[in-house]
């Protein structure tokens, strides 16, 4: 098992004229047999911070260790790792245990022997051991992504990377692989590395998260913190479906003014903004509250916009002034409880509660409150 740190790990590519940072300066610590999954919007440098890892891209400037080894010019083949891709790349014309079985025939010296009882362990492991005798073709898309997962977990590496490994199979099937392979890595213990821009596979697998935007590393911690206490506004509007709620409003006085409301606050808020008074206000959905009647200046008369019913939960689109237009009129979404019956034009008090808002400074993005 290993550790993997990157330390002010940057790589720029040469387009022409122009040099693209595609990953900058960025620096972080992974465990020794933990889950850190990449996540952040295409083209952010998800991919190209695994393929330094994995040694199929040369490192621009900063170091990069497994186990205290610097490995900048280790050659990928000597790194003790194995990569799981998006496309699952295995050979039509091998049968699904020769597939298996190849990359450990190339690499090592092990007796045939012993190479055949490790992969027909590993096809029990993973739910295919009927299965290897069959060409690729003759597969499902999951049973092929286990034997492409087969093909790495035999070989036994340090490390594991895998690049939106689930990326082509169908929904249910994806939900399915995604509880186990958690299950998996954490029977084998192996430290991995997973890239993907699936927020739902962020949350729910790994032990932590690491969210990179433009190149640079937003935030790294535990999937929860990132979404109860982002750094910044970035990691705030990634994180949750439908997204955070943000206005713009300006701290005057124990009050922040915003362009359709006001909100008071306490001194424990205040403390937190220090000097800083133009502000992004957040709030997430779900924290929202539909109440009966207005009792507090933390509750609002609004009216219903529109209503997306999801079965055990209604998305509502909710405006602050009742009497704008709806074109124009400021939205407030959330997220309610399926039982609860609103509709269109309905008039509702919805509450914020201060102990669920989040203020970030407008200027930098970084999170105050
Ligand atoms: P996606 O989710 O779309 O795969 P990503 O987060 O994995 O995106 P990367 O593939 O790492 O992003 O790319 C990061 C940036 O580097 C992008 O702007 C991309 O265009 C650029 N880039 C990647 N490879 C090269 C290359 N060989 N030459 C020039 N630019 C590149």
């Amino acid at each position: 098992m290993a550790t993997l740190e990157l330390d002010s790990v940057t790589k720029t590519f040469q387009d022409g004229d122009e040099e693209v940072v595609a990953v900058d300066d960025i620096s972080m610590s992974i465990d020794d047999g933990e889950f850190l999954v990449v996540v952040g919007p295409s083209g952010c440098g998800k991919s190209t911070t695994l393929r330094m890892i994995a040694g199929l891209e040369t490192i621009t400037d900063g170091t990069l260790s497994i186990d205290d080894r610097v490995v900048n010019d280790v050659k990928s083949q000597d790194r003790d790792i194995a990569m799981v891709f998006q496309s699952y790349a295995l050979y039509p014309h091998m049968s699904v245990r020769e597939n298996m079985s190849f990359g450990l025939e190339e690499s090592t010296d092990l007796p045939d022997d012993e190479i055949a009882r490790m992969v027909t362990e590993t096809g029990e492991l993973l739910d295919i051991g009927e299965l290897l005798n069959r060409k690729p073709k003759d597969l499902s898309g999951g049973q092929q992504q286990r034997v492409a997962l087969g093909r790495a977990i035999v070989r036994d590496p340090e490390v594991f990377l895998m690049d939106e490994p689930l990326s082509n199979l169908d929904a249910k099937l994806r939900a399915e692989m995604r509880t186990e392979l958690q299950r998996l890595q954490d029977d084998l213990g192996v430290t991995t590395v997973y890239v993907t821009h699936d927020q739902t596979e962020a949350m729910t697998m790994g032990d932590r998260i690491a969210i990179l935007d433009g190149g640079e590393l937003q935030q790294i911690a535990e999937p929860l913190k990132c979404y109860h206490e982002p750094a910044n506004q970035f990691v705030a509007s990634f994180l949750g479906e439908p997204s955070m709620n943000f206005f713009d409003v300006r701290l005057d006085g124990d009050r922040l003014v915003g362009d359709v409301f006001e909100y008071p606050v306490g001194d424990d808020v205040r403390s937190d903004l220090g000097e800083t008074t133009d502000l992004v206000f957040g709030i997430r959905p779900e924290a929202v509250e539909l109440v009966e009647g207005k009792s507090d200046a933390h509750e609002f008369e609004m009216t219903v916009d529109v209503v997306e019913p999801m079965g055990d939960e209604n998305t509502v689109y909710l405006h602050f002034d009742p009497d704008a237009d709806p074109e124009s009129a400021e939205t407030l979404v959330a997220t309610i409880d399926g039982f609860t019956r609103v509709s269109e034009g309905d008039s509702v008090v919805a509450r914020i509660p201060e102990d669920a808002i989040h203020l970030f400074d407008r200027a930098t993005g970084e999170a105050l409150h």
